[in-house]
Protein backbone atom coordinates (compact mmCIF):
# COMPACT_ATOMS: atom_id res chain seq x y z
CA UNK A 1 0.00 0.00 0.00
CA UNK A 2 1.48 3.33 -0.99
CA UNK A 3 1.93 6.11 1.43
CA UNK A 4 -0.59 8.52 0.62
CA UNK A 5 -3.27 5.46 0.57
CA UNK A 6 -2.27 4.46 4.21
CA UNK A 7 -2.23 8.48 4.94
CA UNK A 8 -5.51 8.30 3.58
CA UNK A 9 -7.22 4.68 5.62
CA UNK A 10 -5.72 6.12 8.58
CA UNK A 11 -7.62 9.37 8.27
CA UNK A 12 -10.95 8.04 7.96
CA UNK A 13 -10.12 5.50 11.07
CA UNK A 14 -9.12 8.94 13.24
CA UNK A 15 -5.78 7.15 13.58
CA UNK A 16 -3.31 9.18 11.69
CA UNK A 17 -3.14 12.73 13.67
CA UNK A 18 -2.62 10.61 16.75
CA UNK A 19 0.41 9.16 15.18
CA UNK A 20 1.75 12.18 14.14
CA UNK A 21 0.99 13.78 17.75
CA UNK A 22 3.24 10.86 19.27
CA UNK A 23 5.20 12.62 21.92
CA UNK A 24 9.08 12.15 20.78
CA UNK A 25 9.15 9.95 23.43
CA UNK A 26 6.57 7.31 22.72
CA UNK A 27 7.83 3.91 21.66
CA UNK A 28 6.73 3.53 17.59
CA UNK A 29 3.60 1.80 17.11
CA UNK A 30 4.67 -0.90 14.88
CA UNK A 31 1.71 -1.09 13.11
CA UNK A 32 1.17 2.05 12.30
CA UNK A 33 4.55 3.47 11.19
CA UNK A 34 6.17 0.04 10.03
CA UNK A 35 8.19 1.41 7.06
CA UNK A 36 7.08 1.23 3.58
CA UNK A 37 7.63 -2.58 2.06
CA UNK A 38 7.31 -3.71 5.73
CA UNK A 39 6.91 -7.36 6.34
CA UNK A 40 3.01 -7.89 7.23
CA UNK A 41 1.57 -9.05 10.71
CA UNK A 42 2.40 -13.01 10.82
CA UNK A 43 -0.85 -15.18 10.81
CA UNK A 44 -0.22 -17.34 13.45
CA UNK A 45 -0.48 -21.08 12.54
CA UNK A 46 -1.97 -21.78 15.74
CA UNK A 47 -4.52 -24.29 15.40
CA UNK A 48 -7.99 -22.65 15.39
CA UNK A 49 -10.72 -22.73 18.10
CA UNK A 50 -13.17 -25.53 17.22
CA UNK A 51 -16.77 -24.03 17.06
CA UNK A 52 -20.01 -26.26 17.31
CA UNK A 53 -21.48 -26.44 13.83
CA UNK A 54 -24.40 -24.12 13.37
CA UNK A 55 -26.75 -26.95 12.84
CA UNK A 56 -29.88 -24.92 13.25
CA UNK A 57 -29.59 -23.77 9.52
CA UNK A 58 -29.37 -26.96 8.74
CA UNK A 59 -33.06 -27.28 9.84
CA UNK A 60 -35.22 -23.88 9.59
CA UNK A 61 -33.73 -21.91 7.42
CA UNK A 62 -32.11 -24.54 5.40
CA UNK A 63 -32.63 -23.90 1.23
CA UNK A 64 -34.19 -20.60 1.74
CA UNK A 65 -32.93 -18.24 -0.76
CA UNK A 66 -32.37 -14.63 -0.04
CA UNK A 67 -36.19 -13.44 -1.22
CA UNK A 68 -37.47 -15.92 0.84
CA UNK A 69 -34.99 -16.02 3.76
CA UNK A 70 -35.77 -12.12 3.86
CA UNK A 71 -39.64 -12.51 3.88
CA UNK A 72 -39.05 -14.85 6.78
CA UNK A 73 -37.10 -12.36 8.74
CA UNK A 74 -39.70 -9.48 7.92
CA UNK A 75 -42.64 -11.35 9.12
CA UNK A 76 -40.86 -13.27 11.97
CA UNK A 77 -42.68 -13.22 15.56
CA UNK A 78 -40.29 -15.94 16.90
CA UNK A 79 -38.93 -13.56 20.12
CA UNK A 80 -40.74 -10.80 22.11
CA UNK A 81 -38.65 -8.69 20.45
CA UNK A 82 -41.41 -8.34 17.42
CA UNK A 83 -43.43 -6.88 19.48
CA UNK A 84 -41.28 -3.67 20.42
CA UNK A 85 -39.05 -3.34 16.98
CA UNK A 86 -40.22 -0.73 14.31
CA UNK A 87 -38.50 -2.69 11.35
CA UNK A 88 -36.06 -5.86 11.22
CA UNK A 89 -33.21 -5.30 10.19
CA UNK A 90 -31.66 -7.73 7.32
CA UNK A 91 -28.63 -7.14 6.38
CA UNK A 92 -26.82 -5.06 3.37
CA UNK A 93 -24.33 -5.48 1.09
CA UNK A 94 -23.06 -7.51 -1.72
CA UNK A 95 -24.57 -11.13 -1.21
CA UNK A 96 -21.67 -12.51 -2.81
CA UNK A 97 -18.93 -10.30 -0.38
CA UNK A 98 -15.76 -11.69 0.68
CA UNK A 99 -15.92 -10.04 3.75
CA UNK A 100 -19.04 -10.26 6.14
CA UNK A 101 -19.40 -7.93 9.28
CA UNK A 102 -21.15 -9.17 12.08
CA UNK A 103 -22.22 -6.98 14.59
CA UNK A 104 -24.73 -7.21 18.08
CA UNK A 105 -27.79 -5.88 17.12
CA UNK A 106 -29.64 -2.96 15.47
CA UNK A 107 -29.58 0.21 17.78
CA UNK A 108 -32.27 2.79 17.30
CA UNK A 109 -31.53 4.54 13.81
CA UNK A 110 -30.77 1.20 12.82
CA UNK A 111 -34.67 0.13 14.28
CA UNK A 112 -36.11 3.36 12.57
CA UNK A 113 -34.32 2.78 8.51
CA UNK A 114 -33.87 -0.92 9.09
CA UNK A 115 -30.49 -1.58 7.46
CA UNK A 116 -27.36 -2.14 9.78
CA UNK A 117 -24.38 0.25 11.13
CA UNK A 118 -26.09 3.57 9.70
CA UNK A 119 -26.12 5.75 13.26
CA UNK A 120 -21.92 7.10 14.53
CA UNK A 121 -21.40 3.39 15.19
CA UNK A 122 -21.94 2.76 11.32
CA UNK A 123 -19.91 5.67 10.25
CA UNK A 124 -16.96 4.52 12.10
CA UNK A 125 -17.38 0.92 10.91
CA UNK A 126 -17.62 2.40 7.58
CA UNK A 127 -14.19 4.10 8.62
CA UNK A 128 -12.44 1.15 9.60
CA UNK A 129 -13.63 -1.12 6.41
CA UNK A 130 -12.09 1.88 4.14
CA UNK A 131 -9.00 1.84 6.22
CA UNK A 132 -8.27 -1.72 4.84
CA UNK A 133 -9.54 -0.25 1.38
CA UNK A 134 -13.12 -1.83 1.06
CA UNK A 135 -16.27 0.06 0.80
CA UNK A 136 -19.46 -0.46 2.40
CA UNK A 137 -21.21 -1.51 -0.81
CA UNK A 138 -18.26 -4.01 -1.07
CA UNK A 139 -18.91 -5.96 2.39
CA UNK A 140 -22.24 -7.71 3.87
CA UNK A 141 -22.73 -6.56 7.02
CA UNK A 142 -25.41 -8.25 9.34
CA UNK A 143 -26.35 -8.50 13.13
CA UNK A 144 -26.88 -11.70 15.27
CA UNK A 145 -30.06 -10.03 16.14
CA UNK A 146 -32.46 -9.08 13.66
CA UNK A 147 -34.69 -6.78 15.75
CA UNK A 148 -33.01 -4.10 18.10
CA UNK A 149 -33.28 -5.25 22.20
CA UNK A 150 -35.70 -2.45 23.62
CA UNK A 151 -32.79 0.54 25.09
CA UNK A 152 -30.17 -1.84 23.48
CA UNK A 153 -30.03 -3.80 26.35
CA UNK A 154 -27.67 -6.63 25.49
CA UNK A 155 -29.75 -9.85 23.57
CA UNK A 156 -31.06 -12.49 26.03
CA UNK A 157 -30.11 -15.73 25.19
CA UNK A 158 -32.93 -17.38 23.68
CA UNK A 159 -33.41 -14.15 21.58
CA UNK A 160 -29.80 -15.26 20.20
CA UNK A 161 -30.94 -19.04 20.03
CA UNK A 162 -34.50 -18.09 17.93
CA UNK A 163 -32.87 -15.52 15.59
CA UNK A 164 -29.10 -17.06 14.98
CA UNK A 165 -30.84 -19.62 12.15
CA UNK A 166 -30.94 -16.80 10.16
CA UNK A 167 -27.51 -16.10 10.35
CA UNK A 168 -26.25 -19.11 9.76
CA UNK A 169 -27.85 -19.00 6.50
CA UNK A 170 -26.81 -15.39 5.23
CA UNK A 171 -23.65 -16.74 6.15
CA UNK A 172 -24.36 -19.88 3.94
CA UNK A 173 -25.46 -17.82 0.84
CA UNK A 174 -22.76 -15.33 1.03
CA UNK A 175 -20.33 -17.33 1.53
CA UNK A 176 -17.84 -14.96 2.41
CA UNK A 177 -13.53 -15.49 2.76
CA UNK A 178 -13.34 -13.73 6.62
CA UNK A 179 -15.98 -12.89 9.24
CA UNK A 180 -15.19 -10.28 11.15
CA UNK A 181 -17.23 -10.19 13.95
CA UNK A 182 -17.30 -6.97 15.92
CA UNK A 183 -17.72 -6.55 19.52
CA UNK A 184 -17.60 -8.93 22.48
CA UNK A 185 -21.70 -9.78 22.71
CA UNK A 186 -21.45 -10.98 19.08
CA UNK A 187 -18.10 -12.69 19.22
CA UNK A 188 -18.94 -14.61 22.47
CA UNK A 189 -22.41 -15.68 20.86
CA UNK A 190 -21.10 -16.55 17.95
CA UNK A 191 -18.13 -18.50 18.72
CA UNK A 192 -19.90 -19.76 22.04
CA UNK A 193 -17.33 -18.73 24.44
CA UNK A 194 -17.02 -16.84 27.54
CA UNK A 195 -13.47 -16.07 26.58
CA UNK A 196 -12.63 -11.89 26.87
CA UNK A 197 -12.76 -10.66 23.66
CA UNK A 198 -8.80 -9.55 24.41
CA UNK A 199 -8.45 -13.31 24.26
CA UNK A 200 -10.20 -13.89 21.05
CA UNK A 201 -8.76 -11.29 18.96
CA UNK A 202 -5.67 -11.94 16.55
CA UNK A 203 -6.57 -15.58 16.57
CA UNK A 204 -7.86 -17.25 13.60
CA UNK A 205 -11.38 -18.62 15.02
CA UNK A 206 -13.66 -20.93 12.38
CA UNK A 207 -17.16 -21.00 11.91
CA UNK A 208 -19.84 -23.47 10.79
CA UNK A 209 -19.63 -26.49 8.57
CA UNK A 210 -17.76 -24.87 5.81
CA UNK A 211 -15.38 -23.27 8.39
CA UNK A 212 -15.21 -19.37 7.15
CA UNK A 213 -11.82 -18.04 9.02
CA UNK A 214 -13.21 -15.76 11.82
CA UNK A 215 -11.60 -12.28 13.04
CA UNK A 216 -13.13 -10.44 16.23
CA UNK A 217 -12.39 -6.82 16.83
CA UNK A 218 -13.69 -4.53 18.78
CA UNK A 219 -17.33 -2.68 18.81
CA UNK A 220 -17.25 0.32 16.53
CA UNK A 221 -19.67 1.76 19.42
CA UNK A 222 -17.06 0.80 22.00
CA UNK A 223 -14.16 2.58 20.23
CA UNK A 224 -16.49 6.11 20.16
CA UNK A 225 -16.12 5.43 23.61
CA UNK A 226 -12.83 4.06 24.42
CA UNK A 227 -10.67 5.76 21.01
CA UNK A 228 -7.55 5.05 21.99
CA UNK A 229 -7.95 1.46 21.51
CA UNK A 230 -8.59 2.01 17.98
CA UNK A 231 -4.64 1.28 17.20
CA UNK A 232 -5.64 -2.14 17.88
CA UNK A 233 -8.35 -2.52 15.65
CA UNK A 234 -6.38 -1.42 13.62
CA UNK A 235 -4.16 -4.12 14.14
CA UNK A 236 -6.58 -6.21 14.47
CA UNK A 237 -7.96 -5.33 10.42
CA UNK A 238 -4.62 -5.76 9.08
CA UNK A 239 -4.70 -9.25 10.74
CA UNK A 240 -7.69 -9.63 9.56
CA UNK A 241 -6.98 -8.70 5.40
CA UNK A 242 -3.63 -11.02 6.26
CA UNK A 243 -6.22 -14.33 7.06
CA UNK A 244 -8.39 -13.31 4.24
CA UNK A 245 -5.79 -12.97 1.40
CA UNK A 246 -4.07 -15.95 2.68
CA UNK A 247 -7.45 -18.05 2.55
N1 LIG B 1 -24.52 -1.93 16.62
C1 LIG B 1 -24.63 -3.16 16.07
O1 LIG B 1 -24.08 -4.13 16.60
N2 LIG B 1 -25.31 -3.28 14.95
C2 LIG B 1 -25.88 -2.25 14.33
O2 LIG B 1 -26.48 -2.46 13.29
C3 LIG B 1 -25.74 -0.98 14.91
C4 LIG B 1 -25.07 -0.83 16.05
Amino acid sequence: MSRALRREYLDALGLDSWVLRAPAAAPPLPSLVAPEGSAPLAVPDAAPLAVPDPAPSAGREAGCDWQQLRERVAACTRCALAQTRTRTVFGVGDPAAAWMVIGEAPGAEEDKRGEPFVGRAGQLLNAMLRAIGLAREQVYIANMLKCRPPNNRDPAAGEVAECSPYLDRQVELVRPKILLVVGRIAAQNLLQTTVPLGRLRLKVHVYGPAKVPVVVTYHPAYLLRAPADKRKAWDDLQFAREVATRG
